[in-house]
């Protein structure tokens, strides 16, 4: 047997430590301004419960790997938990805690009866075959069944998991519970049950934040200069809607670089030629790095990658007026505080990403009922939610004048915290 070798290192580890406690001081400062007693944040601190498994799986040369999943359930007062799986190496215990908990606050920024869940496995599916992936999917749901389920904790993709990888998810769910049971997971093929515009719902959501914020700051999208950090699923869709709503994406980037061009980069042509896991910038010798793609002259920024992307070293040289958070945790509690003195508006994660959960949502509703809606329709409701959470938040945050996170969160906990204290937990 081959053991899993992929060991946290240590500064990764410091990194996702800080990511979950930063998480827990904002959600603190959140519910101090609500008036809640301790005891509401000792219960939200961190999940109700959180599972460590350890998934074996037949490689392709023959030997067993042994895997590292995680699955964690924030809190499940409003209802059951939600939220996606990630396969990566870098995955962490307190980085899944701290993804957990901004489900939670997604689900009520965007009013949905849930609570967050969040799952990862830590392996690298940029080195893994088909078969190998297939195993480790199924290998997971095996080891999580007890405590997932249509009614108890949906999941659905995230980082470097997609419609391919739920469908496996979905029928190992279904045979130990000897029914389909398409509402176990969202973010399936639309032929299993899947929704209409669920692969483009992160992208679709961060495009109403950005329109929404640029409103306020009286910039036209319509030829606005956008950089986009991340050629993932939110990112390579996000440039495509910007682009194609007549804004000037001047750069973009993966996890070995960047490109710029000030004239506008060509997204058809890199849409074309991006692999499935974002990754564009190797077929280019004239790449920037990620560190400079973030300083570059632009109108609005969208950090759509991964996390403690602006920090107190380069918040100061940020020169976007806006800037939306597509990815999870991209800005840090320092950069934040700058980047707000600054007078930059940040739209914060657990508002501009809400899209995916939210057309998530809209998933399990119509495999719940069994009747299924248009794109048209979902695109609506979509419409409906974000544009709604974003006046509630930018209006939070200037009565109280207070920072859009800080707003953000206030919203976000409110629901939870409440539904804890009905049933008599706090
Ligand atoms: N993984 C996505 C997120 O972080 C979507 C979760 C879901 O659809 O449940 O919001």
């Amino acid at each position: 047997m081959v053991a899993d070798k992929a060991a946290d290192s240590t500064k990764e580890n410091n990194i996702k430590m800080d990511v979950l406690r930063s998480t827990q001081t904002v959600v603190k400062n959140a519910l101090d301004k609500l008036g809640y007693p301790e005891e509401v944040f000792e219960l939200l601190k961190e999940p109700i419960r959180m599972m460590t498994v350890r998934i074996p799986v037949r490689m392709d040369d023959g030997s067993i790997k042994i895997f590292t999943g995680y699955r964690a359930q924030h809190n499940d007062a409003v209802g059951p938990t939600k939220g996606g799986v990630r396969f990566h190496p870098d995955v962490t215990e307190k980085e899944v805690k701290a993804l957990s908990v901004w489900m939670s606050l997604k689900a009520g920024i965007v009013d949905l009866p849930y609570g967050g869940g969040k799952g990862g496995i830590i392996c690298d599916p940029r080195e893994m075959s088909f078969r190998e992936l297939e195993g480790l999917s199924r290998g997971y749901v095996r080891a999580i069944s007890q405590i997932v389920g249509p009614t108890k904790d949906i999941p659905a993709p995230d980082v470097f998991t997609n419609s391919q990888i739920m469908a496996w998810m979905m029928d190992e769910y279904s045979r130990i519970d000897e029914f389909n049971s398409p509402g176990f997971i969202t973010g399936k093929p639309i032929v299993l049950g899947g929704s209409h515009g669920r692969e483009s719902a992160t992208a679709k959501g961060v495009t109403i934040a950005i329109n929404e914020a640029a409103k306020k700051k009286g910039i036209n999208v319509k030829g606005a200069r956008v950089v986009v950090q991340g050629f993932g699923n939110a990112g390579s869709f996000l440039s495509k809607f910007l682009h194609d709503a007549g804004a000037k994406v001047v750069g973009i980037s993966d996890a070995y670089g960047a490109l710029h061009d000030p004239e506008g980069l060509d997204i058809d042509y890199l849409l074309d030629r991006r692999d499935s896991f974002g990754t564009v910038t190797k077929l280019f010798n004239n790449t920037i790095s990620n560190k400079e793609l973030l300083e570059l002259d632009c109108d609005i920024l969208v950090p759509a990658a991964v996390e403690n992307q602006i920090t107190e070293e380069n918040a100061h040289n940020i020169k976007a007026s806006i800037v939306v958070e597509a990815a999870n945790g991209p800005t840090t509690m320092e950069a934040t505080k700058i980047l707000t003195e600054r007078g930059i508006l940040l739209v914060p994660d657990v508002l501009a990403s809400a899209g995916g959960v939210t057309v998530s949502y809209f998933e399990w509703v119509q495999n719940n009922q069994g009747y299924y809606w248009s794109e048209e329709e979902i695109e609506e409701k979509l419409n409906e939610k974000m544009v709604k959470a974003f006046d509630t938040i930018y209006h939070t945050a200037q009565t109280r004048r207070i920072d859009m996170r800080l707003a953000a969160y206030m919203v976000g906990v409110r629901k939870m915290a409440e539904a804890s204290r009905f049933r008599g937990w706090v």
